[in-house]
């Protein structure tokens, strides 16, 4: 009778967990194509609608107009300022629970209408465009993440959209990056109403006790990103950086597509 000793029941596991990591990997893969195959890239631009031969999304002309926030910014929340300082008339005096906050755009016109087509009009590929600008962002911040996360949607809300638009940003995020995307850490345990309109204060109000921590393992002493794809008020993704630092991370890196000027932030907030 043959006995295994304990190195081949290992190289034995390892085979298998190799294969079945080749074989995810592949059904990952399909999955996109699957994906890329039924919401198609525009072939003109979604902006201007001039034709794009490159099968991106938005033509040179456009992506050189687009609001970058590239100027100066907050070191704290990264919203634009008028001077270089550290921290903006919004972050002076004021306890925030994620490290630092950047954005790669203003949100101003035509990056308001992409987000607002990436969620409500199915435009799926902004996701993808909107993380190549936040991957040089983060590289810029020079802070070194263990992985990405993203504010997340309740089921009901998921069902009825199909998707979470932050998710699909997390996820092109992490292609671009090479990080781990841990999807399921936090959970939007209800529903909420919009934040449109709501005061910092109503928005705490509004928001408190609907998200929770699940994986708390995946996330211990981890450095993570937190993607969203507006910064307003940033009361959202700060609620959630509590959670998240109770749950024992470490650091928290909070990246936006785009963030709202302080002066303009209730105004254009009724768009979001
Ligand atoms: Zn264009
Ligand atoms: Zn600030």
């Amino acid at each position: 009778m043959h006995l295994y000793s304990n190195t081949d029941i290992c190289c034995c596991q390892l085979n298998l967990t190799k294969k079945f990591y080749e074989l995810r990997i592949t059904m990952e893969e399909f999955k996109k194509k699957l994906i890329e195959f039924i919401f198609p890239p525009a072939l003109t631009c979604s902006f201007c609608g001039r034709e794009v031969f490159t099968g991106e999304p938005i033509c040179a002309d456009c992506k050189d107009i687009l609001p970058k926030n590239d100027g100066f910014y907050c070191e704290k929340c990264g919203r634009r300022t008028r001077i270089p300082t550290n921290y903006c008339e919004y972050c002076s005096g004021r306890l925030v629970n994620f490290d630092i906050a950047r954005s790669a755009y203003i949100y101003d016109y035509p990056v308001n209408k992409a987000i607002q087509n990436l969620k409500y009009n199915n435009m799926r590929f902004f996701a993808r465009e909107f993380a190549k600008e936040m991957a040089k962002v983060y590289y810029k911040a020079c802070v070194v993440c263990d992985g990405i996360t993203c504010v997340p949607m309740s089921d009901k809300r998921k069902r009825k959209r199909g998707y979470n638009q932050s998710a699909l940003i997390a996820e092109a995020l992490s292609d671009e990056l090479g990080l781990p995307f841990f999807e399921d850490v936090i959970i939007k345990q209800r529903d909420t109403k919009s934040q449109v309109g709501l005061s910092q204060k109503e928005r705490i109000i509004n928001l408190s006790g609907s998200f929770s921590i699940k994986n708390r393992s995946l996330i211990k002493g981890k450095k993570l990103i937190l993607v969203d794809d507006v910064f307003t008020t940033g009361t959202t993704v700060n609620l959630i950086s509590e959670k998240l630092k109770s749950a024992g991370a470490e650091y928290v890196f909070a990246l936006t597509v785009s963030s709202v000027d302080m002066k303009k932030e209730e105004n254009n907030a009724k768009n979001t």
